[in-house]
């Protein structure tokens, strides 16, 4: 479970970014938050990735105190998260089966565990004919696959997706959409932000709507309505 304890955060410059924010994530829900640009989405996702600390208020994660951990102790933490952004990240002078391998080479698996999972999720992600590519070669849809490919590779609990839509087409965004729903049925919680009312009307699932920092929506079944 996630849970956010009314955290405020307020950045050196006095921008108020989260105002007493408060919500729970139960595991292996699918939850999109949804909000204008300056909302505060990513200050969320921040938070929850212990990249930046809330002003006050707290953050858990299980028993987890997210604002306590040590330095040491962050990465170890950071890899029960996989994390999708909408600029992909990948490392382009990396093939397909590479941004992959590596991931797990940096989590410190073992050969033979790298050579049978990393085909494993390129069949889930749709990509086992592109393994060999490199990133140029690829469309943004692919792209996108690939950055989630590489971060459910190490099987996280939570996998965090932020903007992953925003620079595909409607048809990759589709795709992109059921691959999440796909991982989220295997058993992953996946919280998704997005500005995408489309996506948001077809998954059926929780939708928390924010603005200037504050929870002003939290639907089951939600629909977006800004
Ligand atoms: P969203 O993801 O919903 O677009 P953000 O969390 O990125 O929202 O931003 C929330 C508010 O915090 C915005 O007003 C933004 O300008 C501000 N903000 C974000 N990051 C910083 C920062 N590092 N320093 C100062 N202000 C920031």
């Amino acid at each position: 479970m996630i849970v956010f304890d009314k955290v405020t955060k307020i950045y050196s410059d006095g921008t108020v970014a989260l105002d007493g924010t408060s919500l729970i994530i139960e595991p292996k829900e699918f939850v999109s938050i949804v909000g204008h640009s300056g909302a505060g989405k990513t200050t969320l996702v921040k938070m929850l990735l212990s990249e930046e600390k809330p002003t006050s208020g707290k953050i858990f994660f299980e028993s987890i105190d997210v604002n306590k951990l040590k330095k040491g102790e962050i990465h170890h933490y950071r890899r029960r998260i996989g994390t999708v952004f909408q600029d992909f990240k990948l490392l382009s002078n990396k093939t397909v089966y590479e941004n992959i391998s590596f991931a797990m080479e940096m989590a410190g698996r073992y050969d033979e565990e790298i050579s049978a999972d990393v085909p494993h999720v390129l069949d889930l992600v749709n990509l086992s004919n592109k393994a060999y590519n490199f990133p140029h070669e690829l469309s943004g849809g692919e792209k996108q696959r690939v950055a989630i490919a590489r971060a459910i590779v190490n099987q996280p609990d939570i996998i965090v997706a932020d903007e992953p839509t925003g620079n595909l087409d409607p048809i990759n965004t589709h795709e992109i959409i059921q691959i999440l729903k796909k991982v989220n049925d295997l058993g992953t919680t996946v919280i998704l932000t997005t500005h995408n009312k489309g996506v948001i009307d077809s998954l059926g699932k929780r939708v928390i709507t924010m603005e200037k920092g504050k929870v002003v929506r939290d639907d089951k079944s939600g629909r977006y309505s800004m």
